[in-house]
């Protein structure tokens, strides 16, 4: 069964010569380029590909024998245009219901699994079994239901599996609503009991537990998609959607990801701060990193130091790594962590106060300094705004607590 949508497109006729045709595409493509005429939407598009298979003899053949569903399959292997094109085309064009992959079937849902793995694994890479149950065509009926010729056309809803009901609302007014037929769920089609295929009881599908095995490759991130082509669940006369794997990573306790980097924040105490420190990491491959560092190199609070080729393997391309950072947190010591005598000789060490010259007059004044906590701080204010008094505003209320 042939048709002469891409004759029709380009306005020739099927016997058109080889000449006519291309004459008639450089009038036509000339007319519709998006350039000139972009209201056009997708009419250069198909003018493109009407001219792309009528001016190759073998697609022309194709075409003429078998249509665009003869086309759409012979370009699984064959030189068509890219099957993004042939899906847009005979999908949205020629109103085929075509998928992205530009078969003819309707397409089925994709079936999308989130898969929880650990930032060691995106490190080292894995392959995870996954289990899950899918529907697939019944073996002994085929995907009919039953024996062949039982199915029949459903009475209730003559085949459309929805049921249209009115209801009355106001006089001359009805409301129409539209429901799922209950007879034959909304497949518009029923099976007589006693024809039902056995196995599949009609339902023309089986549940089946499927393994998928993961490869999670060294470099994935949190989010990534891994594809399984058209191993979604099956129906009759459409065409498997995918399963897709989406990577979540599970929160790691010493590391942080960002891109190909990783980040670990490190406490030190004040005097490793100053006087030298070395400390063990263990890599997400089990590797122990020494990493030391000088006496007399000052690192402040929140300073970053970073180790090349040290993060995550870049994916696809995991010779090459990021890098390790770490950020590091100075722990102070405790209060009163000395006597006099031992602070005097800790301060004969660092380097010198800054000068201090003490001022004088009546507008000094000396005032102590307490613990503030945002709390305090927030309920320090309110009164103060509360209170009229300029006083008030000025010393606030937290002050004159501090001498009670
Ligand atoms: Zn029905
Ligand atoms: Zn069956």
């Amino acid at each position: 069964m042939a048709d002469s949508k891409l004759y029709d497109i380009l306005g020739v006729s099927r016997n058109a010569s080889e000449s006519e045709i291309k004459r008639n595409y450089h009038k036509l493509a000339k007319e519709f380029h998006p350039d000139k005429n972009p209201a056009a939407g997708d009419r250069f598009k198909e003018i493109s590909f009407a001219y792309e298979v009528l001016s190759d003899p073998a697609k022309r053949k194709t075409y003429d024998k078998f249509g665009l569903k003869g086309l759409q399959e012979g370009g699984q292997g064959g030189g068509l245009s890219t099957d993004d094109l042939l899906g847009h085309i005979f999908g949205d064009m020629f109103g085929m219901g075509g998928g992205s992959r530009g078969r003819g079937r309707a397409r089925g849902e994709d079936t999308i699994h989130p898969l929880k793995v650990t930032l060691e694994d995106m490190y080292v890479g894995k392959t995870a079994k996954l289990q899950l149950s899918k529907n697939v065509i019944c073996g002994p009926c085929k995907g009919v239901g039953g024996k062949p010729g039982a199915v029949v056309s459903c009475r209730d809803c003559h085949g459309q599996g929805i049921k249209v009901t009115y209801q009355q609302i106001a006089p001359n007014m009805t409301r129409q609503y539209q429901s799922r037929c209950p007879t034959c769920l909304g497949h518009g089609e029923t099976i007589s009991d006693k024809d039902k295929c056995p196995k599949c009881k009609g339902k023309k599908v089986l549940n089946e537990i499927k393994i998928l095995e993961v490869h999670v490759e060294k470099g994935m991130k949190e989010g990534q998609k891994i594809f399984f082509r058209g191993e979604g669940d099956q129906q009759p006369d459409v065409q498997p959607g995918d399963v897709i794997i989406i990577l979540q990573q599970k929160p790691h306790d010493v590391f942080q990801r960002t891109g190909d980097d990783l980040i670990m924040k490190h406490d030190i105490t004040l005097t490793e701060a100053l006087c030298g420190f070395q400390f063990v990491v263990q890599h997400l491959d089990g590797r122990e990193l020494l990493i030391r560092h000088p006496p007399g190199v000052v690192i402040k609070p929140g300073d970053l130091k970073g180790i090349q080729g040290e993060g995550m393997p870049q994916y696809k391309n995991p010779f090459e790594k990021g890098n390790l950072y770490v950020k590091f947190n100075i722990v102070f010591p405790e209060n009163n962590f000395g006597t006099e005598e031992q602070l005097q000789k800790i301060e004969s060490i660092l380097p010198p106060r800054p000068a201090f010259v003490m001022p004088t007059g009546e507008d000094v004044e000396e005032v102590n300094m307490m613990e503030y906590t945002a709390s305090e701080r927030s309920r320090g204010r309110e009164e103060a705004y509360a209170s009229d008094d300029e006083e008030t505003m000025h010393g606030g209320p937290g002050m004159q607590c501090a001498h009670q």
